[in-house]
């Protein structure tokens, strides 16, 4: 017969049935209805079962199989592993067995939503157990998109300059893009439109925000002594930006249940978690591995650049200095202050150390400086732009 006169009636599925009179007790063949009976054949033989009084019951690995019994035959068991057998007009049109085939549906859809419930469960133990926070964090923030950070980062530099004094002169950008080119070509992450910014502001301090603005005080380009330590300075913030440090910060506050959802591709809960609250990109408190991750990320920015990293070494025992002179400019009243600064702070002599052993065991030093520019002359440049007509409160 040709397979077009195959009706639903006549359909063969592929099975196997256990009877002591097969050959080996056990054979392969197909099963299919005919008149009141399920009929299986093999070379092996022949078993047949009654449609009246035939059980249906789920076996084998993950319920996959479908065995048929009948009461008069109980050394008998036909089995398919094909379940649109269910379908067959001889199961549905045969009451008991239709009902039989209803319970079967339920139980196989209780228990695959069972097991998604358990492998639910078991992935987020992993998640919660295996996995460190810090790498599910870093999960999270991956799917937050860069442009999304790139505007946040806009939104904050405008917001928090309105309130600052710009330096703005064109002899000073020019110099500062004499530290800022070599090391910018030292640097394969190509992704965040990098800006330089100074402020008129002694306190020693350098930034970047989200999104590629980074943020010089004229304090701190005064206190450095070289051009190489406002490199490893800028290095060290550039990366704090690549190893988006600011959006990880936010994620790992904004709670288990947005950064899961982004982890497993619905970051939209994150999305707005992080527009209510980009404010809190401008929290600069980094974590000890942040900060580690940024100096040896910034360490080979440098060496990339064709920078020597001694400046980075160098610039962080002037930090430590000045922070010293902080505390000891502090009246006795100012205890509580100088606590806040030394926990603040509590990792530049370790820092240090670490670095410097780096500096130790690192090849062979850069054959040349990429940096030309006269430090010195820079900060005549800038100590003489302070209180000058070009240093104003930026308006807008
Ligand atoms: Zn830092």
């Amino acid at each position: 017969m040709n397979s077009a006169a195959l009706t639903s009636h006549d359909r063969l599925f592929a099975g196997g049935a256990f009877q002591p009179t097969l050959s080996d007790g056990r054979a392969a063949g197909t099963i299919h209805f005919s008149g009141a009976q399920l009929r299986f054949e093999s070379e092996a033989g022949e078993v047949v079962l009654p449609l009246t009084g035939l059980q249906l019951a789920l076996g084998g690995a993950s319920d996959g199989l479908i065995f048929f019994t009948h009461p008069s035959l109980p050394q008998t068991t036909v089995h398919t592993a094909d379940h649109a057998i269910l379908d067959h007009p001889a199961i549905l049109g045969t009451p008991p067995l239709a009902a039989q085939r209803a319970q079967i549906r339920t139980k196989k859809r209780v228990g695959t939503a069972w097991l998604l419930s358990v492998a639910g469960a078991l992935v987020l133990a992993v998640v919660a157990l295996v996995l460190s926070r810090s790498w599910f964090v870093k999960m999270a923030a991956a799917a937050v998109p860069v442009s999304f950070e790139i505007s946040a980062g806009d939104r904050l530099f405008e917001q928090m300059m309105t309130s600052k004094k710009v330096v703005k002169n064109a002899e000073i950008d020019a110099q500062l893009k004499r530290i800022t080119d070599p090391l910018l070509a030292g640097i394969s992450d190509r992704r965040y439109p990098f800006t330089f910014s100074i402020i008129d502001d002694p306190a020693l301090n350098a930034f970047a925000l989200p999104g590629g603005h980074v943020v010089l005080h004229t304090g701190l380009l005064l206190a450095a002594d070289r051009a190489d330590e406002v490199a490893g300075v800028l290095a060290h913030e550039i990366a704090h930006v690549t190893g988006r440090h600011g959006i990880r910060n936010i994620i790992a506050s904004a709670g288990l249940y947005l950064a899961l959802s982004a982890v497993v591709g619905d970051a939209s809960g994150l999305l707005a978690a992080l527009a209510d609250n980009s404010a809190f990109l401008l929290d600069r408190k980094f974590t000890r591995d942040f900060e580690r991750e940024a100096d040896n990320v910034g360490w080979d920015y440098l060496v990339s650049g064709g920078i020597d990293p001694a400046g980075m070494v160098s610039f962080f025992e002037t930090m430590e200095r000045e922070e010293q002179k902080e505390l000891e400019k502090m009246p006795m009243g100012g205890v509580a202050k100088a606590l806040e600064i030394v926990s603040s702070h509590p990792a530049t002599r370790e820092r240090i150390a670490r670095l410097k052993d780096k500096l130790h065991t690192r090849g062979p030093a850069a054959e040349q400086d990429k940096i030309t520019l006269d430090y010195t002359a820079f900060k005549a440049t800038v100590r003489a732009s302070l209180h000058s007509p070009d240093s104003h409160p930026a308006k807008q």
